[in-house]
């Protein structure tokens, strides 16, 4: 689904009063995860808090959070970990946590052991203190948050509405800075993470996934405005390959598969085999004046742009 189709991606919930709230979460999930523009295959991950009673009898805050190796469009209940969330919070309390001390830490919080590892980015989940929290890497938020403007760019589409958080990779530092964004900003309605994605949230499973589509709805339209009569990524910096040049690059890579596109710009020196046998014929290329084969083993010099012919070029 193109990112420029303002208020593309419709509401397809419906309301059950047969989910329990980890069915819930399953559901919401293969439901985010049915548009790839949504949910890439393998990323994002989402989650419910909810009170359960445990296998001592007593009643537990249980964070059910997407385990690892797992794909939001085809999970299921086996596929979430389910983690004590008392034992997680008090890691608000930390300054610093590297990943291995985390996914050590994070497996003794599991209500059972056999279930799939959590993923890397359980804290976030975890230190949010909403109940239905989504972490999706959108196609349209991936248009703002991805540029070298973002934050301006996100700043006019959202305003008030979402929080920005520099880059920094996934793992107990972004858990923590999301956290106290949100603690900072109980207006705002998501967390947009620069050169990453989005964080929405939701009191139900439903209010959740209405966040979450309403954001991307929202950086959908802001971009179809903007792009607007423009070419995308600013339009081509050279001109295209004319035909015969294209024909000629397609026979060279053959002769000298280690070259590869681009080959003309590669000055590497390789030892060849005389095998490669050269099926260039330059004479036919009327773009190609004059191509002096040389054979094997030479340096491979600059010798022009792909819209600006060599003057020689060497076989290997
Ligand atoms: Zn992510």
């Amino acid at each position: 689904m193109a990112i420029t189709s303002p208020d593309a991606f419709e509401n397809l919930w419906v309301a059950s009063v047969d989910r329990d709230e980890l069915d819930a979460l399953v559901y919401r999930s293969n439901l985010l995860a049915s548009d790839r523009a949504i949910v890439n295959f393998g990323g994002g991950n989402t989650s419910v808090k909810s009170r359960e009673v445990d296998h001592t009898g007593r009643e537990a805050s249980i964070l059910w959070v997407k385990g690892s190796g797992t794909d939001l469009a085809t999970i299921d209940a086996a596929g979430f970990t389910g983690l004590r969330l008392d034992e997680i919070l008090p890691l608000t309390g930390r300054t610093e946590m590297s990943d291995e001390e985390m996914v050590a830490y994070l497996g003794r919080c599991q209500v059972d052991p056999s279930m799939p590892r959590a993923s890397i980015e359980t804290l976030l989940h975890a230190f949010v203190p909403h109940a239905h929290v989504d972490h999706t890497h959108p196609d349209s938020i991936g248009a703002i948050v991805g540029t070298a403007d973002g934050e301006r760019l996100a700043q006019e589409c959202f305003g008030p509405d979402a929080v920005w958080i520099p880059y920094i990779r996934p793992g107990f530092a972004l858990s923590k800075l999301v956290a106290e964004a949100v603690a900072a900003h109980p207006e705002a309605k998501m967390v947009l993470l620069a050169k990453h994605g989005l964080v929405t949230w939701g009191d139900t499973a439903e209010e959740a996934y209405a966040a979450t589509l309403d954001a991307i709805n929202r950086a959908a339209a802001f971009v179809a405005e903007r792009a607007a009569g423009k070419e995308p990524f600013g339009g081509n910096r050279a001109p295209a390959l004319t035909s015969s040049w294209r024909r000629f690059s397609q026979r060279f890579a053959v002769s000298c598969p280690w070259m590869g596109h681009g080959s003309f710009r590669s000055t590497r020196r390789r030892r060849c085999s005389s095998s490669h046998a050269a099926t260039i014929r330059p004479s036919s290329l009327r773009s190609v004046r004059r191509v002096r084969i040389i054979s094997c083993t030479r340096d491979v010099g600059r010798s022009g742009s792909p819209s600006t012919p060599p003057q020689k070029t060497r076989r290997c």
